[in-house]
């Protein structure tokens, strides 16, 4: 990898600033999906062992009022961080100020400290979101050295990783990839980059404009495209396929016309659909092969369109998946989504790799998810990085 890694720093004695992506579910103090948190792990044990401090920033939520900090502070994460690690972490009520700089002047050797949520920053004036360079500049006088491991925000230019990262190399200190922005560079940025052939992209989800740029960016990088799910049936409407009442983006319709034409055989598109009367799981149904009658609405792919998806796949090398087949999260209509990530999960000589965001939730909820090669924590950001663009985050981090 062209970037810096931990594996570049010394550590030891050394205040490591870390941006993680601790920005997971909460309710009434209790931790959500922990999935982001354990992914950062190796990031910080590795800090801890080599007799780093581990200073971590993250945000959590929006916040846009003083009332929403009681609810978006990051203590009960602290609490729960230091049950995964079985050690003490201090948490800092703070985001800056002499009970911050005095608690990390306190630390020891392998010592975790989290600072409460970088996004307090946002209620004077943006200051976080908005990248203030004062900020980001503050931040790095904290430190000696800076390990972005957020994949989940690289998407993003705000102070905590951007701001913070310009500011450590402007004084002449480090800034460097952690363990999981380093593994998810590597699984997206090959499969997109440098795939093994075939190389397959299945898109799905809601909308085509959604999936546009990255439709645009693989189109010439796939062997084959499958596309699913509620984008399907604007390239229906495309094809002059009679869709019912069927999800459509209509003022989408010639851009699907041109995907088609630039595609050719290229893009696999569904042969037959789970079609519903209603938006509801217990609604009457029926299987369409090509038209669709009036009065009812595709909600997923259906058994033909499964074994011609399973077909295209089985020889791949890569596969890259984003969005669902159906509308996965109603049981009746989850069949196509759950039978094409078990399949994916039978591909042991291919790379599998699953792109952020519903498609993440999709193939856990549905138990796939330890089969697959590489399930990516960021959802806007694994679109990003799928559609061709410089990850803001990424690139900020020191060159090697
Ligand atoms: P995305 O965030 O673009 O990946 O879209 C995911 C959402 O698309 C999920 O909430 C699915 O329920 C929804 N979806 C998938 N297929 C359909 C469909 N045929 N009709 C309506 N919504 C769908």
């Amino acid at each position: 990898m062209a970037k810096l890694t931990i594996d570049d720093l010394d550590l030891k004695s050394k205040k490591v600033l870390v941006r993680v992506d601790f920005n997971v579910p909460i309710k009434n103090g209790v931790i959500g999906d922990d999935n982001r948190m354990v992914a950062a792990l190796p990031t910080i044990k590795h800090i801890i062992e080599q007799g780093g401090k581990a200073i971590l920033f993250s945000h959590l939520g929006r916040v846009k009022t003083e009332e929403d900090k009681k609810e978006l502070t990051l203590r009960p994460v602290a609490e729960h961080l230091a049950e995964l690690l079985n050690k003490p972490v201090t948490f800092v009520p703070a985001t800056r100020g002499a009970q911050l700089e005095d608690a990390i002047n306190n630390m020891n050797d392998g010592d975790v400290l989290l600072v409460e949520n970088t996004r307090f920053e946002d209620l004077d004036g943006k200051k976080e979101s908005g990248n203030d360079p004062e900020l980001g500049k503050y931040w790095a006088s904290l430190g000696d050295v800076f390990v972005n491991d957020a994949f989940g925000t690289a998407h993003r230019k705000h102070a905590s990783n951007v701001g913070i990262s310009e500011a450590m190399k402007a004084a002449g200190k480090k800034a460097a990839a952690g363990y999981l922005l380093e593994k998810e560079i590597k699984f997206l940025g090959n499969a997109v980059d440098n795939p093994a052939h075939p190389f397959v992209a299945i898109l799905g989800g809601a909308k085509v404009s959604d999936k546009i740029g990255v439709i645009n960016h693989l189109i010439d990088k796939a062997d084959k495209i499958i596309v699913g799910g509620g984008m399907t049936y604007t390239f229906y409407a495309a094809k002059g396929i009679k869709i019912g009442k069927s999800l459509v983006e209509e003022d989408k319709i010639d851009l699907a016309k041109e995907i088609m034409d630039k595609a050719g055989d290229k893009l696999v598109l569904p042969v037959d659909n789970v079609c519903a009367t209603n938006f509801k799981n217990d609604a009457p149904s029926k299987i369409f092969e090509g038209d669709i009658e009036d009065g009812y609405m595709a909600l997923d792919i259906g058994p033909k369109s499964v074994e011609l998806f399973k077909n295209v796949l089985k020889d791949a090398k890569t596969v890259v998946w984003n969005g669902p087949m159906g509308v996965f999260e109603m049981p009746n209509f989850a069949k196509g989504t759950l039978e094409i990530g078990k399949f994916l999960g039978t591909l042991t000589d291919a790379t599998t790799i699953v792109g952020g965001g519903d498609s993440t939730a999709a193939v856990k909820k549905l138990g796939v998810a330890d089969k697959l090669t590489h399930i990516s924590t960021g959802g806007g950001a694994s679109l990003e990085y799928l559609e061709g663009k410089t990850l803001p985050g990424i690139a900020a981090v020191s060159d090697k």
